[in-house]
């Protein structure tokens, strides 16, 4: 018999990173209630209410809106399988690891996959982009606007008008922007954005939102052949949520539970105030970082994703003793960079219930702390740079 591990007792952690976010105690007693069965009419109507409440959030009109079971890469997979077969031409912009991920999945699907690339950290020009669609007539091009890996946010317009100009379809990653800024899929013409529920959304990891706009939805139901996964065929899943209810799988009840009440948090804060809230927390964060001496890793500040702060490493000092000290002492955890960012970044992610005055301070004192223990020498204080900004800019 195997032993009998000791009662969970998870350790106490102020949750900074790229996700999973903080999760409010409303989210944790939605998820204690009890469960009802999977085709059970109080459960599509929970499903129902999900739905309605991702149009704003997503910033769409389109009814097509549903949840996936599984975590922001199993949106990332129901995305591009649904539009992608054999020989499709699929192009992506690709400045970060999610770049990469997207290629990774449409080159396994059989796409023909054409990329224009750019370093980890910088952005594409409207011009670069509509040279590079109109030079490969894609039938699909995909990016990422809020690229965690790297901190870089592209909205995507000029994206978007290029790729409609060229019948090309539109894939949007905005696992780190929906619920934190504005996604604006109408506005921007997005046709196919997804997410995550344990980023801006601050539920727990497990479900992953996707919506597609009118066009998207007609070249969905022109499709004749079958999708070449069952799991993520949207068209099955459709049937499930809202066509006939016709069995699909088991949804995570709990889940969907959680969703819906970090979502009903959402709208009860209004999506204006919790935007201007991210922006006011990463500009005091950034305040902070400046009077440290130290710099942000994406240069322009429109480019500034306000949910995931890129900082640079110091010359000379290792990020992983620093993060290790970070934790130790004040149970912040962030993450470093990977790839060709690999100990060159702090990953600090502000984003739903973790965005805080409060989280913004400890954290510039923490690291103040940790950088200094670790020989760096700070130009100023972070922490009081911080609050002369919030000072000046009350909410
Ligand atoms: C986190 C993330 C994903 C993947 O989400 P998982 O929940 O880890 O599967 C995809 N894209 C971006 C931009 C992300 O930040």
């Amino acid at each position: 018999m195997p032993e009998i591990p000791p009662p969970l007792k998870p350790p106490k952690r102020v949750l900074l990173g790229p996700g999973p976010t903080t999760v409010e105690p409303r989210v944790y007693a939605a998820m204690q209630l009890p469960i009802v069965s999977h085709v059970d009419p109080f459960f599509y109507q929970v499903a129902e209410d999900i739905r309605i409440m991702l149009g704003p959030v997503f910033g769409t009109e389109s009814h097509f809106r549903m949840v996936i079971s599984g975590t922001g890469s199993s949106g990332m997979e129901a995305a591009i399988v649904n539009f992608t077969d054999p020989g499709t031409k699929f192009a992506v912009l690709a400045n970060g690891y999610f770049c990469e991920r997207i290629s990774d999945i449409a080159g396994r699907q059989g796409a023909s996959v054409v990329r224009l690339e750019k370093p980890w950290g910088e952005t594409f020009t409207a011009e670069e982009a509509r040279d590079f669609i109109a030079r490969e007539k894609p039938a699909i091009v995909a990016y990422v606007q809020a690229e965690t890996s790297t901190g870089i946010y592209l909205p995507g317009k000029a994206v978007c008008d290029a790729a409609h100009a060229h019948g090309a379809l539109v894939i949007a990653d905005c696992v780190t922007s929906l619920g934190a800024m504005p996604v604006d899929m109408d506005a921007i013409g997005i046709d196919i954005a997804y997410s995550c529920s344990q980023k801006g959304l601050s539920c727990p990891p497990g479900l992953a939102p996707i919506a597609l706009s009118p066009l998207a939805l007609e070249r969905l139901r022109a499709r004749t052949a079958p999708v070449r996964s069952f799991y993520f065929d949207l068209k099955l899943l459709d049937d499930y949520y809202e066509g006939a209810h016709r069995y699909h799988h088991t949804a995570p009840i709990s889940m969907f539970y959680a969703l819906r009440e970090a979502l009903a948090i959402i709208t009860e804060e209004g999506l204006e105030s919790r935007f201007a809230r991210h922006r006011r927390n990463h500009l005091a964060f950034v305040a902070g970082i400046e009077a440290l001496g130290l710099r942000m890793h994406v240069t322009d500040p429109a480019n500034r994703l306000w949910s995931l702060n890129t900082v640079s490493v110091p010359e000379g000092i290792q990020d992983a003793k620093v993060r290790a000290r970070l934790v130790a002492a004040t149970g912040i955890d962030i993450l470093g960079g990977f790839g060709p960012l690999a100990g060159k970044i702090f990953r600090v992610g502000l984003m739903g219930a973790s965005s805080t005055q409060e989280n913004v301070l400890a954290a510039l004192e923490g690291l103040e702390a940790a950088l200094g223990a670790e020989g760096y020498r700070p130009a100023g204080s972070g922490r009081a740079a911080a609050e002369r900004f919030y000072a000046a800019n009350p909410a």
